[in-house]
């Protein structure tokens, strides 16, 4: 754990150090972006993966291809909760969930995949290529395969590793606790990043580019230690992702089992084209996860992060802790999410 949580605090803090400032400066929720093309994504980890998603987005490229090229990033990168660096299910295995959505409202869905680096790029092609949605499990592995993605090597990173063995030690199921603030608590080892503790988690990511068109994209390992076939929000279009054209586009982190009952990225976009500005359509659906959760919602954490056609960037979580970060022709910061406890 120890070696694990040093692994991370020195590879963040090495390309974000220069940031916490930034992240101070940023407090405070929605961000109006003056001119095309723009990008949000999740977490810190986010900053890297907009750095990605510009270099599609920066050359007036599809905003398609720079969510799918901007999380591959965090695919590829060494984090507890994406990718095939992540930490396992229960039984060992790392199995991960994606989707992508457009512009003309198709949209593509991986899920349980295995032993494949980057299921959005999976996702994708399974949006364009196939007359389906969603492919699961072997299935879905069998089509990557067939679509010539490298089948990788079974096996833990060196962070994950140490991880699941620490968890063997009690291999305590519970529904996973997730990025809450302060708390010291969840499946991951928590490290400290500014004041508070959290956990990298999901990477959701929204564009918006030069020709004003969204797309999204999401992608996950999941909850550690998951029960074996656990699928969170993170591939159900509606759930963790959703992208209107028209409107605007949503995706979520936390704890999936508590978007998926309020079809929390849909019912943000429903309620943006009811006028609500993306910060204040976070913060409804937040707030009835809350009503729904009753006492249990003071240990899970759930947000919620929009962009609507106008190019106004919001979220809203259930705990503090949850930041975005965001990207523009003019603007690269970390901005830290209001909540709906303060503490
Ligand atoms: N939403 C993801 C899931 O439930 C995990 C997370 O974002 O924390 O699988």
């Amino acid at each position: 754990m120890v070696h694990r949580r040093k692994f991370i605090q020195s590879s963040a803090l090495g390309s974000l150090g220069v940031l916490f400032s930034k992240i101070a400066a940023g407090s405070g929720g929605t961000v109006s972006i003056k001119g095309k093309p723009v990008v949000i994504s999740t977490w810190d980890a986010g900053l890297e993966a907009n750095k990605g998603a510009w270099e599609i987005l920066g050359k007036g490229g599809r905003a398609l291809d720079a969510v799918e090229k901007g999380v591959m990033v965090t695919e590829a990168s060494q984090n507890c909760c994406v990718g095939l660096g992540a930490n396992p299910d229960r039984d060992g295995y790392v199995t991960l969930d994606a989707c992508i959505m457009d512009e003309f409202s198709n949209c593509g869905s991986v899920a349980f995949l295995e032993r494949i680096k980057h299921p959005i790029s999976v996702a994708r092609r399974v949006m364009e290529k196939t007359p389906h949605v969603m492919l699961v499990g072997s299935g879905a592995q069998q089509f990557a395969v067939a679509e010539g993605f490298t089948l990788e090597e079974q096996k833990l990173s060196p962070e994950a590793q140490p991880a699941y063995e620490e968890w063997l030690k009690k291999s305590e199921y519970k529904s996973p606790l997730i990025n809450v603030e302060n708390k010291g608590h969840g499946p991951f080892a928590p490290y400290k990043l500014g004041n508070g503790e959290w956990n990298h988690d999901t990477i959701g990511m929204v564009a918006m580019d030069t020709f004003g068109n969204l797309s999204g994209s999401c992608t996950t390992s999941g909850a550690g230690f998951k029960m074996r076939g656990r699928l969170g929000d993170s591939p159900i279009i509606g759930a963790g992702l959703f992208v209107d054209n028209e409107v605007g586009a949503c995706t979520a982190t936390g704890q999936g089992e508590d978007v998926i009952r309020v079809a929390g990225s849909h019912s943000v976009v429903e309620l943006m084209r009811q006028g609500l500005n993306p910060e204040a359509a976070c913060k409804k659906i937040i707030e009835r996860i809350a009503r729904i959760k009753k006492e249990k919602a003071k240990n899970i954490q759930v947000a919620f992060l929009a962009l609507n056609k106008q190019g106004i960037a919001g979220a809203y979580a259930l705990h503090p802790g949850f930041s975005y970060a965001i990207k523009s022709g003019t603007k690269e910061t970390l901005i830290k999410a209001k909540s709906y406890f303060k503490s």
